[in-house]
């Protein structure tokens, strides 16, 4: 499942290809995603200029020049692909062609993404947008931010990083990794966090998502960067999917256990 750092490696990737652009032609082949295709999708695309690729949690918002936004979130195994050579493929739902001779297209083989139509000033207020937390990397999210929102939290503290209502896009993987860099228990009740934990556990979540950025996402599976090349974060995991490795710090064996039905990845010795 494509993750924050994967939806802003796309993103960064996509920018510099559609920005710019106008779509000259847009063609969706199917009623309904996770939710129905926005009604009349091909009329409102066609002959708009694309202005800027943002991206909000795991949300790739494509500004257009008319004040709408093309919002696509790519669910379980959904695939953002520019090209200029293009070929029709099975589960290609969304086809924009472009003005500089390029072609967008949307594949999501499960469908469980969307595609949707909102005015930009409406966004931040948007029923798929109003509940989401705060974004990780924004430099308003701090110790003093975090420790504020789990205060009166008593759920492990993994849950509480992984609760996009609270802070967006710190998937499992992320959670794992984040908590053995600032040296906390993933099962330690939220609230008893101290600020200075708080603080080192914020800086570590930055850290993380950054550090997969850089390496292009971190999709275990059969992920792709919108040019076709494979992410690899996922040879730089200290904690994830290593249980009975030695802990780089302490040597300890990394152990493994169940959260909410999902493995976390955790040095006994190292976190506490
Ligand atoms: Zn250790």
């Amino acid at each position: 499942m494509p993750e924050l750092p994967e939806v802003e490696t796309i993103c960064r990737g996509l920018e510099p290809k559609l920005a710019g652009s106008t779509i000259t032609a847009a063609k969706s082949n199917t009623p309904k995603l996770r939710i129905a295709m926005p009604t009349k999708l091909e009329q409102k695309l066609k002959n708009k200029t694309i202005t800027a690729i943002k991206r909000r949690a795991k949300y790739i918002i494509i500004e257009l020049d008319d004040e709408l936004s093309l919002v696509i979130h790519l669910g379980m195994s959904g695939r953002v692909t520019v090209t200029k050579n293009y070929q029709a493929k099975k589960h290609d739902h969304l086809v924009l062609k472009l003005s500089n001779g390029q072609t967008m297209a949307l594949n999501d083989p499960r469908r469980f993404g969307l595609v949707a139509l909102i005015p930009t000033a409406e966004i931040d207020s948007d029923k798929l947008f109003v509940n989401l937390g705060i974004e990780p990397l924004s430099t308003k999210f701090n110790g003093a931010y975090l420790a504020n929102l789990i205060q009166k939290r008593h759920r492990d503290i993994k849950s509480c990083i992984m609760d996009a209502s609270l802070v967006v896009g710190v998937g499992n993987i992320y959670a794992s990794e984040s908590l053995y860099l600032s040296k906390i228990h993933p099962e330690r009740e939220a609230a008893t966090l101290s600020n200075k934990e708080c603080e080192e556990l914020s800086k570590a979540i930055k850290q993380t998502l950054k550090a997969a950025i850089k390496a292009g996402g971190s999709s275990l599976r059969d992920y792709r960067q919108a040019d076709g090349e494979m992410g690899y974060f996922q040879h730089s995991f200290k904690v994830y999917d290593q249980s009975g490795q030695p802990c780089h710090k302490c040597k300890t064996a990394i152990v493994r256990i169940k959260q909410a039905g999902r493995s976390t990845y955790y040095c006994p010795n190292c976190q506490i």
